[in-house]
């Protein structure tokens, strides 16, 4: 049983710049914050807290750093890091076919295990603190387990969201070939809950496992009904991507007369824990209705531009109150850097809308933080640097010379920073990089690891040219 026997140093982070995230949004220079155990114990500056720092059992002196909540990436597929750069020049459909299904059935479970581990030494070096990755290649058990067994030993937070799919008739006409569909729906719905089971008991509850029927296109409502179901008795999420490409919304309309969302509403699975990732092609009444149901939007800028997918509208979104957290996806996008995904959302709405206010850097950074802990349902505990919060959080070191001088910090953060100014990255407590050393995974031996198995992959899926 893997069950990481540990408990955080309390710990005293001082001379620091806090970027809060709190109800009041505060940033406070030369602050201090303690974590005791793995939550936040107080926030505030040094003078008021000068008790509590001389109590703690170690200091970190974070001069010159700002400290930020850990970045929240909502939606990836880890796998898919073994094919980086294999999409390019397709759309979603033709990337599923050409990449995607042809690598599913040859991939081994130790191959999804290299390709978490790649994906989560990134999220790490780049400031991600919780991932969701939509597994969707061999989704067994065994090679589902190998994902939440690397989260565990990173110390990361995650849910792994296990795909499925089912042969409906609209897959048939798309000519999804035969090996995608792995599991029967009694069989996916038993694994899922295996795998649910299993790690609500495992790694203090820091991983967890979701149904994630992977597009409506592979998943007809008894299908979404089902998983729905098994994810109300645990009470997590129910992870789809909607309304991504055009082609999907036109299959809906023609299959079942209404668009994607409204269709979610009617099957009667969306709900303030379920995901819609991407949602792009929505009009007004889907808009309204996500509002109404509290459906939570995954936006993965980078991706939808990669493949031509189109623009979600997420200043429509927010202005209606609809919660949208921001992700890298899969190999749509070349890697899972947060700074990345932050500065394109940013500028991606100024020149779809030609507003150069239509997303503030601070906006994108509560969606890149608090955005994601909401759609999680964690919003007590993740997403802000706030007493009895859990202790999630990221040192930046902003004395760069592309970043100096700073006048406004979520502006450098988001169109400035990127993953090499992370420094120090804590998780539940728990510091798992210290100046840029990952103290949880050997790096350089995972680094060598998967150059020597993409190729291999490649090969036996027949994608070597
Ligand atoms: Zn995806």
């Amino acid at each position: 049983m893997l069950r990481v026997a540990r408990r955080p140093l309390d710990t005293a982070l001082v001379n620091v710049t806090l970027l809060t995230l709190d109800s009041e949004r505060r940033i406070i220079p030369d602050g201090c914050l303690i974590v005791r155990d793995d939550r936040i114990e107080a926030v505030g500056d040094r003078a008021e807290l000068i008790r509590r720092i001389a109590q703690s059992q170690r200091t970190i002196d974070g001069r010159g750093m700002v400290a930020v909540p850990g970045f929240v990436n909502a939606h990836t597929h880890s796998f898919q890091s073994l094919l980086r750069g294999l999409a390019d020049g397709m759309d979603l459909i033709g990337f599923l076919r050409n990449v995607v299904y042809p690598v599913s059935p040859v991939i081994t479970p130790e191959e999804t295990r290299l390709g978490a581990a790649i994906s989560v030494l990134e999220a790490i070096k780049s400031g991600t603190t919780c991932l969701i990755d939509n597994h969707s290649a061999d989704t067994g058990f065994e090679a589902t387990d190998a994902i939440a067994q690397i989260f565990a030993e990173s110390g990361l937070r995650g849910l792994v969201a296990r795909g499925f799919r089912q042969p409906t008739a609209r897959a048939r006409a798309w000519r999804v070939p035969e090996h995608a569909f792995q599991f029967s729906l009694a069989e996916e719905i038993e694994i899922t809950r295996g795998l649910i089971e299993k790690w609500r008991r495992e790694a203090d509850g820091r991983v967890q496992v979701c149904p994630a029927p992977l597009t409506l296109f592979l998943a007809g409502p008894d299908d979404l009904r089902a998983a729905k179901a098994l994810a109300d008795e645990y009470a997590v999420p129910v992870h789809v991507h909607v309304a991504e490409a055009r082609s999907e919304v036109e299959a809906t309309l023609e299959d079942y007369g209404c668009r994607e969302v409204e269709h979610l509403a009617r099957v009667g699975v969306l709900d303030r824990r379920f995901h819609v990732v991407h949602g792009i092609w929505l009009d007004e009444r889907e808009l309204d209705l996500l509002a109404e149901r509290g459906g939570h939007v995954v936006h993965c800028p980078t991706s939808n531009m990669s493949l031509a997918s189109g623009v979600a509208r997420v200043p429509e979104m927010l202005a209606r109150g609809v919660n949208v957290a921001l992700a890298s996806d899969g190999l749509g996008n070349h890697n899972h850097d947060m700074f990345s995904v932050m500065k394109t959302a940013s500028l991606l709405h100024r020149v779809h809308t030609l507003r150069p206010d239509a997303l503030r850097p601070q906006q994108v950074l509560e969606m890149a933080t608090l955005g994601g802990a909401r759609a999680l349902g964690l919003e007590k505990e993740i997403g802000s640097l706030e007493p009895g919060k859990r202790a999630d959080l990221v040192l930046l070191d902003l004395r760069k010379p592309h970043l100096v001088p700073v006048y406004d910090l979520p502006t450098a953060i988001v169109h400035g920073a990127n993953a090499a100014d992370v420094d120090t990255v804590m998780v539940d407590g728990q510091v798992i990089m210290e100046s840029r050393r990952v103290k949880t995974l050997d790096e350089a031996a995972i680094v060598s690891a998967v150059e020597a198995a993409g190729p291999e992959l490649l090969r036996r899926a027949g994608l070597s040219s």
